[in-house]
């Protein structure tokens, strides 16, 4: 059942479009206080990715599960008002990763997703984000081009 009211939802959505999204710089501490550095929403990157990892050729994302459409995840869901309008939202938003994602490929550069809805998890599960620290850092070490988490 739908609770928020229109405006708490709007004020929802500008919250989570905003630049500086909180999970992003939760996310970024961590692999700040591991000793990794990136440059941030690098315009020389592909997508502007929300870290990019110079020494390990890595772009960052850290996608809101809602707008990126995190397959099977409760948290996209779909609105019960507005149905098309969301519908074409979203297929632009998933075409456009859709394309960031190959070019990073074209250019050699890795890709790492990181879900909203780990971070969330990692926030409340200290076991949960080391086993998912460990997998990043695999990751970047690794030769494989993408890995979501
Ligand atoms: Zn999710």
């Amino acid at each position: 059942m739908d609770i928020v009211t229109p405006e708490q939802r709007s004020k929802n959505m500008a919250a989570i479009r905003s630049k500086d999204t909180k999970p992003e710089i939760y996310f970024r501490k961590l692999l700040f206080a591991k000793g990794y550095r990136y440059s941030l929403n690098s315009k020389k990157v592909p997508g502007h990715p929300d870290m990019y990892l110079r020494k390990y050729n890595t772009a960052v994302f850290v996608h809101g599960c809602f707008w990126h459409r995190h397959g099977g995840c409760k948290f996209a869901y779909m609105p019960k008002s507005r149905i098309e309008f969301w519908k074409n939202k979203f297929e632009v938003n998933q075409k456009r990763d859709l394309v960031v994602r190959n070019e990073l490929f074209e250019n050699n550069i890795k890709c790492l997703v990181v879900w909203e809805c780990s971070i969330k998890k990692m926030k409340k599960d200290e076991g949960f984000k080391n086993s998912m620290l460990v997998k990043v850092i695999d990751f970047l070490k690794s030769k494989d081009l993408s890995m979501e988490i």
